[in-house]
Parts: structure tokens; C-alpha cells; sequence
């Protein structure tokens, strides 16, 4: 594996950071306490193209593979997560495996609206089904040459403007064999859009539940073959996740140079804290998991894009990145002291954000059942 940027990597790199900071860094503590990301940051990101990272150049997008992707995603959640999982969902699950499964038709249809402007959503969670996804409930009966859709879906992250929706819905038997994915545009007949979750971070992604009542669309709207649907939601997912270590390696990064900075600054019994050894071990510390988050996340990537199958390397980045984010956002907050604690630091924003990055795209005990079946099928360490 070589982990060299490439020319172009390093460049669309340098882009997206001098963008963050320049346009979004000053705005970010802004859209976290008014709860709303405006559009006009949606607009900047179009702009450079970056609402069609993967999808390739004939439909709109750049053709990226997931490496440069993910060095996006990580730029952009240093300076605010809330953006951040508003690109990834919507490159990673919202627009790419509409070109992944899609056929030309379709490609043609949805894809260079959601390459230019539209932001795309994914739904497969219920209100009564999240880790245990397959069990889901909602449904699609062929009517003709067109399908019914009814059912609940919640936790969907670009919900309140996002144009489509790939929702996930049964149309054979129980579990995962009898479900379909289906593109669903927004002003569909039936398709409601509810309430917006009151989220404890990532305030300014807006969370929304949507409720399909006799939702009829032709076939067309049906991604992928019928009863197969579970297999693109497993692939978007495995993409996704290493999205979601991606959010977590920028976000701790982000901390950790607070903590450093402030470390410096701040004088206790005669010096800065950074004098004091147990600060700096602090310090070490973050260090360690932002370099072994930096390499799991990397790996994942390359051999998602080399071909390889990759679901365990991703399921150990996520895992490691979201708790590794988890513990350098809690430390420090703690080498800030009590000025952690307070909104004038970014540290208590970050540590508020990095919470549900071990809980959605598959929690961490997903994770673990995912590493474990794995190592226990095909060998450990492999
Ligand atoms: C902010 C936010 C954004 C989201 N965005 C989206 C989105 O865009 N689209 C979408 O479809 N979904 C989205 N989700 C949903 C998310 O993926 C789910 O919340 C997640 O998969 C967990 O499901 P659950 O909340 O139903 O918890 P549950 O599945 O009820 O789990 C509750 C607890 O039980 C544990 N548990 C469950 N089963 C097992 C097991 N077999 N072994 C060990 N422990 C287990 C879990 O790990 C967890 O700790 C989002 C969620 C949030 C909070």
C-alpha cells in the first residue's frame, strides 16, 4: 500500500482546507448554535464540484476515488462535523451508488441534478430497526409497472433539503433477501417530511423522520434489482463508514491542536501547562490515535478503491477513529479545565460532535460483530 498523495490529491487537499478556513472556519460556531448549516456553504462545495466527488466526469462529477474523498471529509469536520456528515452522506450514500447500481437510464435522470446542486439523502433506518436493519418494516407492493410505498423511516440525515431519498423497503419475504432500494424524489405524492431531531451535536445537520404513505412511483425509481436492495445498503454503508472515521480523524485533529494550543498558553505553578509532564503525555497520547486513525482510514480507503473487499478494514477504521475521537475530544476538554467546559472554546462543540460517530453508520458493537465474524471466518490480522 502506498501512502503518498498523489499531485491531484494534495491539490484538491489544499483547495478544500484554504475553503474551510477561509469561508467556513469563522461560521462554524455560528451554524452549531442556530442549529442550521445555511445553504450558501452547500453552494460553495458545488461550486468546486465536490457534490460529486466519485461519480465519474459524464455525470457531472470529478471521478474521485475514495481516498481523495476521504481527505475531503476530513477537512471539512476540522472545521465543522456538522458540514462534514452533510457531504458524506450525501456523496457516499446519497449520490454514489445511484451510479454504483444504477443503469444509464437512471445515471441520466438523478445524477446531474445531485453532481451540481441537489443534495441526496439515504433512508434505511425505522423507528423500529437500526442495527438490526433488516428487520425493517416499510413496504413496496407492485402495482403494474409501479410500486406502492408505506411505511415510517427516521434518522435521516440531509432529510429537510435533501432532493432524493434512496429508501429502503420490503418487497418479499423477512430479512435481508426481501428487500429493495428505491430512489424516491422529494415532491413525491405521500412523501412527507416530519420533525427535526433536537440533537445534542452535530447541530446545524438536520435529522429528520419521513413518512411514505401510499407512495407510487414507477419502476424506474427501483435501484438495483428487486429483493437486492440490502446488498447496496451493506456497500454504501461499507463506504460510509470509513466516511465516518474520516469525520472523527478531522474533528480529533481539530482538538488536539486546541488542546495543544491552549496548552501552551495557559500558566500553572510557574510555566505553561505543556511544562507539565502529565499534560504532555496528554498530548502524546492524541498524537497516537490521530496517526492510527490517519493509517486504518487510509488502508480502508485503498483497498476499497483497489478493488479488495474491504467491509472489515472499514468496520476497524470507524471503530477506531469514533473512540479515539471520543477520548482526545474528552481529554481536551480537560486540558482546557473549566474553559473546556464553556461555549467560548470549540472543544466543548467538538466533544458534543464526535458522541454520535460511534453510534450511526453501525455502532460500535456493529463494529465488533463485524471484526469478529470476519477474523473468525478468513483469519485474524488479514
Ligand atoms: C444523528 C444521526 C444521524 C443518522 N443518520 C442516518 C441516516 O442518514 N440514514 C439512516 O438510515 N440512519 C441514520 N441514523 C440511524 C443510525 O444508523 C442508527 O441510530 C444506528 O444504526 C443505531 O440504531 P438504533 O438507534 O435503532 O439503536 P439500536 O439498534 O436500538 O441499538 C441500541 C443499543 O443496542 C446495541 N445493540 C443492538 N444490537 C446489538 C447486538 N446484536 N450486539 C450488541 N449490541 C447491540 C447497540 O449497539 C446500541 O448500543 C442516524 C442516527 C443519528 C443519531
Amino acid at each position: 500500500m502506498n501512502l503518498d498523495l498523489t499531485e491531484e490529491q494534495i491539490q484538491i487537499r489544499d483547495t478544500v482546507r484554504e475553503l474551510c478556513q477561509n469561508e467556513f472556519a469563522s461560521h462554524a460556531e455560528k451554524w452549531d448554535r442556530e442549529d442550521d448549516v445555511p445553504r450558501w456553504a452547500v453552494d460553495k462545495l458545488a461550486e468546486l464540484g465536490l457534490l460529486g466527488m466519485a461519480v465519474p466526469e459524464e455525470f457531472g462529477g470529478l471521478g474521485s476515488d475514495l481516498r481523495t474523498t476521504v481527505i475531503v471529509i476530513e477537512e471539512i469536520a476540522r472545521v465543522s462535523a456538522a458540514l462534514a456528515i452533510l457531504f458524506a452522506v450525501h456523496n457516499s450514500v446519497g449520490a454514489y451508488p445511484i451510479y454504483e447500481f444504477g443503469t444509464d437510464e437512471q445515471r441520466k435522470r438523478w445524477l446531474p441534478r445531485l453532481t451540481s446542486t441537489d443534495m441526496g439523502a439515504f433512508s434505511l433506518s425505522e423507528p423500529a430497526s437500526g442495527s438490526d436493519a433488516s428487520a425493517l418494516l416499510a413496504t413496496a407492493v407492485k402495482d403494474g409497472d409501479h410500486y406502492v410505498l408505506n411505511g415510517s423511516k427516521n434518522w435521516i440525515t440531509n432529510g429537510m433539503h435533501a432532493w432524493t431519498f434512496l429508501v429502503f423497503a420490503r418487497t418479499g419475504g423477512p430479512g435481508p433477501k426481501g428487500i429493495s432500494a428505491f430512489i424516491l424524489e422529494r415532491d413525491t405524492p405521500g412523501l412527507t417530511v416530519g420533525k427535526c431531531e433536537d440533537k445534542m451535536g452535530l447541530r446545524g445537520s438536520h435529522t429528520v423522520t419521513i413518512s411514505l404513505d401510499d407512495v407510487r412511483v414507477p419502476e424506474i425509481c427501483r435501484l438495483g434489482p428487486e429483493n437486492e436492495g440490502f446488498k447496496i445498503a451493506l456497500s454504501a454503508l461499507d463506504k460510509g463508514r470509513i466516511g465516518v472515521a474520516a469525520q472523527a480523524l478531522g474533528v480529533m485533529q481539530a482538538a488536539f491542536g486546541e488542546a495543544a494550543r491552549y496548552a501552551q498558553q495557559r500558566q500553572a505553578f510557574g510555566g505553561p501547562l505543556s511544562k507539565i509532564q502529565a499534560v504532555q503525555f496528554k498530548l502524546a497520547e492524541m498524537e497516537r490515535r490521530v496517526q492510527g486513525a490517519k493509517l486504518l482510514i487510509q488502508k480502508a480507503a485503498w483497498l476499497k478503491d483497489t478493488g479488495q473487499p474491504c467491509t472489515r478494514a472499514a468496520a476497524v477504521a470507524k471503530l477506531y477513529a469514533t473512540e479515539a475521537a471520543t477520548w482526545v475530544t474528552h481529554q481536551a476538554i480537560q486540558v482546557h479545565g473549566g474553559y473546556g467546559y464553556v461555549k467560548e472554546y470549540p472543544v466543548e462543540r467538538y466533544y458534543r460532535d464526535v458522541r454520535v460517530m460511534e453510534i450511526y453508520e453501525g455502532t460500535s458493537e456493529i463494529q465488533r460483530l463485524v471484526i469478529a465474524r470476519s477474523a473468525l471466518k478468513d483469519g485474524v490480522g488479514v
